[in-house]
C-alpha cells in the first residue's frame, strides 16, 4: 500500500513565512520562590506562545531575566539578615530549576548580580544615563523624601506603606495593587514606614532625576498598539497623575549607584534598570540568532513577545519613554498580560500560608501536564480567576481521565491496521482548529484558556466518532494542539505515530500510527495530594 496524500496545514494556518521570535517570560523579582500564582500567569503563556509559535515552524529564543534590583529584594534580605545579593542569586536559580521542572525552559536567563552580566548592566545604567543626559531628556528636581529615623535609608519602594494618592486604598511602595497606579515615594497618604526598626520617616531633600517621555512616543496611542486591549489606560492614569516623565533614581541604597549621587542615590529597578537589562537580552538575543539580528531595533523583522502580571504593567510601559526618533530602538512589540490568581478564594500569601509552591509540586512528583492544563483553563487577561484545589482534582479525573484519555485510547486503537486514506472534510475540520488555535494564541490577546477550548473540542470531535482513516490524523493534530499546553501529552501522541521531533506543522502530518505503547495515559492529581503541598494545611 503506497503512502496517502501528504497532508500539509502549515501554510494555511501560519499564513506567511516563518520568522524569527524573542519570548521574554515575565521580568520576575526574585525575592522569594515561585507560586503556582507565578506560573499560571506570565510563565505559562510565555511558554505556551512560545511552543505554539514552534509548531508553526518559527525560530523562538525564549529569553528572560529577573530584577534584582527591586526594592523587595532588599526588604527580604533585610527581613531574613542576608546580603541582598544572596537573596537575588538564590531565588534567580530557584525560578530556573522551578521553570526548567513545569517544562517552561529558558535559553537564557541572565543574573544582572553575576559574571559577565553584572558589569554590562551597571555600564549600560550609566552609558544611558549620560547620552539621555547629553540630549537634555533629563529633568532634575529637589525634593523631599521620606528617610528612616534609625538606618537613614530612603523610605522607598517597598519601605513605606501609606495610601493610594489616586482611590485611597491602602498601599505600599510605588504601586496601588487596587487601581494599578504607580506614584513616587512622596505622593503615598499618610506615609510611614512598614519596619518597625526603621523608626519614624524623616523628611530629608533629595536631587530626583527624571526621564522625560517624547509625547510621540510615551503615550497611549504607542502602548495601546502592544499591550491588550483597554490596558493604556493605566498609562494615561499615571501621565495624569505624574506627568510625561518617570524616575529614573532614589535613596534606596541598594542598586546601582547614582553617578554624583549623593550616598544611598542609586538607579531605580524600573526605568534604566529595565532598559539596561532590556539591553542585556537583546545582546543575548543577538548571539542566539544565527543572522545576528537586532531583535529591538525599530525596524527588526524579529518579533518580540513579553509577558507580564497585571502589577508589571506600568513598570513594562516605562521604557516607551526610552523610545525616541534618536535612538534606534523599541520596547518589545507585544506584551502579553494577565490579571492575578487566587488561591482557594483568596490572594496567595508567603505569611499566611497560603501558597503552593512550584518547587513543593514537582519535589512531590506530581504530575506537569495537569497543572498546566488547569492553570491553562483559569489564564485570563481580563479579570482575576481563581484556582480551586477541589476543582483542579475534579478537572483531572473528570476531563483529562474521564474523558480525554479514553478518546485517545480508542483512537490508537482504531488507528491500528487502518489504511484508509484522510477523509477531505476531516482534513477541513483539522485546519479550523488549528486555525482557532493559532488565533487564540496571537499576542497580545493570548488566551491559554481559549486555546485549552479549542483542544477539548478536538476531544469532542473523537468521542462523536472518528471514521475509517480519521483516528491516526486525528491524533496528529491532537499532538499539535496539545504541546503548547501539556508537552508531556503532546511529545508522547506524536511519538505514537514514529516522530521523534516535537509536534510541528512544518512537515507534513503523520497518519501512521507506529508505537501505541508510547501513549503513557493521562496521569490525575487527588485533592488529598494537591491539598498537601499547603503550608497553612500542615503540609510541606
Ligand atoms: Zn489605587
Amino acid at each position: 500500500m503506497k503512502d496517502p496524500r501528504p497532508v500539509n496545514l502549515l501554510e494555511p494556518v501560519r499564513r506567511g513565512p516563518a520568522r524569527p521570535h524573542l519570548v521574554t517570560a515575565a521580568y520576575h523579582t526574585p525575592n522569594g520562590p515561585l507560586h503556582l500564582g507565578h506560573i499560571g500567569g506570565p510563565f505559562l503563556s510565555a511558554d505556551v506562545v512560545a511552543r505554539h509559535l514552534e509548531t508553526l515552524g518559527h525560530p523562538v529564543a525564549r529569553i528572560s531575566a529577573t530584577d534584582s534590583h527591586e526594592s523587595y529584594i532588599l526588604m527580604t534580605a533585610r527581613r531574613g539578615g542576608l546580603a541582598p545579593e544572596e537573596v537575588a542569586s538564590r531565588y534567580h536559580d530557584e525560578a530556573l530549576a522551578a521553570l526548567t521542572g513545569l517544562g517552561m525552559h529558558q535559553d537564557a536567563w541572565p543574573d544582572m548580580h553575576r559574571a559577565p552580566y553584572r558589569a554590562i548592566y551597571h555600564e549600560r545604567s550609566h552609558a544611558t544615563v549620560a547620552d539621555l543626559e547629553r540630549r537634555g531628556r533629563l529633568v532634575r528636581e529637589t525634593e523631599k523624601l521620606l528617610h528612616s529615623s534609625t538606618t537613614g535609608q530612603g523610605l522607598v519602594g517597598a519601605f513605606v506603606q501609606g495610601r493610594c494618592p489616586a482611590c485611597g486604598s491602602g498601599a505600599a511602595g510605588s504601586s496601588c495593587e487596587s487601581c494599578g497606579l504607580w506614584f513616587g515615594p512622596a505622593d503615598l497618604i499618610d506615609p510611614r514606614p512598614v519596619l518597625p526598626e526603621d523608626g519614624t520617616a524623616e523628611p530629608r531633600t533629595v536631587t530626583s532625576v527624571f526621564l522625560t517621555g517624547d509625547p510621540r512616543r510615551f503615550s497611549g496611542e504607542e502602548a495601546a498598539r502592544r499591550f491588550p486591549p483597554g490596558y493604556a489606560d493605566l498609562l494615561e492614569t499615571y501621565v495624569t497623575h505624574n506627568g510625561r516623565r518617570i524616575r529614573l533614581n532614589h535613596p534606596l541604597g541598594w542598586g546601582v549607584p547614582w553617578r554624583g549621587g549623593a550616598a544611598g542615590d542609586v538607579h531605580l529597578s524600573y526605568g534604566t534598570g529595565t532598559y539596561a537589562a532590556f539591553s542585556v537580552l537583546r545582546d543575548l538575543y543577538r548571539t542566539a540568532d544565527p543572522a545576528g539580528r537586532d531583535a529591538f531595533a525599530r525596524d527588526t523583522d524579529v518579533v518580540t513577545i513579553a509577558t507580564g502580571g497585571y502589577d508589571a504593567t506600568l513598570p513594562w510601559m516605562f521604557v516607551l519613554a526610552f523610545m525616541d526618533d534618536e535612538t534606534d530602538w523599541q520596547p518589545h512589540q507585544h506584551h502579553i498580560m494577565n490579571r492575578f490568581l487566587l488561591l482557594n478564594g483568596s490572594k496567595f500569601s508567603t505569611s499566611r500560608g497560603h501558597v503552593i509552591w512550584a518547587h513543593d509540586y514537582l519535589r512531590a512528583a506530581l504530575p506537569v501536564d495537569p497543572l498546566r492544563g488547569y492553570l491553562a483553563s483559569l489564564s485570563d487577561a481580563g479579570e482575576e480567576s481563581d484556582f480551586r484545589t477541589a476543582d483542579f482534582a475534579d478537572w483531572t479525573s473528570r476531563v483529562l481521565a474521564g474523558r480525554w484519555d479514553p478518546a485517545i485510547r480508542r483512537a490508537l486503537r482504531d488507528a491500528a491496521g487502518d489504511e484508509t486514506a484522510v477523509p477531505d472534510s476531516f482534513t477541513a475540520e483539522a485546519l479550523t482548529a488549528l486555525t482557532a488555535t493559532a488565533d487564540a494564541l496571537r499576542p497580545p490577546t493570548t488566551s491559554p484558556r481559549a486555546a485549552l477550548a479549542v483542544l477539548d473540542d478536538w476531544i469532542t470531535r473523537a468521542e462523536r466518532g472518528l471514521a475509517p482513516g480519521e483516528p491516526a490524523p486525528w491524533l496528529a493534530v491532537l499532538a499539535v494542539l496539545a504541546w503548547p499546553l501539556m508537552p508531556t501529552l503532546g511529545t508522547q501522541l506524536w511519538t505514537t505515530l514514529g516522530r521523534t521531533d516535537h509536534p510541528t506543522l512544518a512537515t507534513p502530518l503523520p497518519t501512521r500510527v507506529v508505537t501505541p505503547e508510547a501513549f503513557e495515559g493521562l496521569p490525575t492529581v487527588t485533592r488529598s495530594a494537591v491539598e498537601a503541598l499547603l503550608p497553612e494545611a500542615g503540609g510541606s
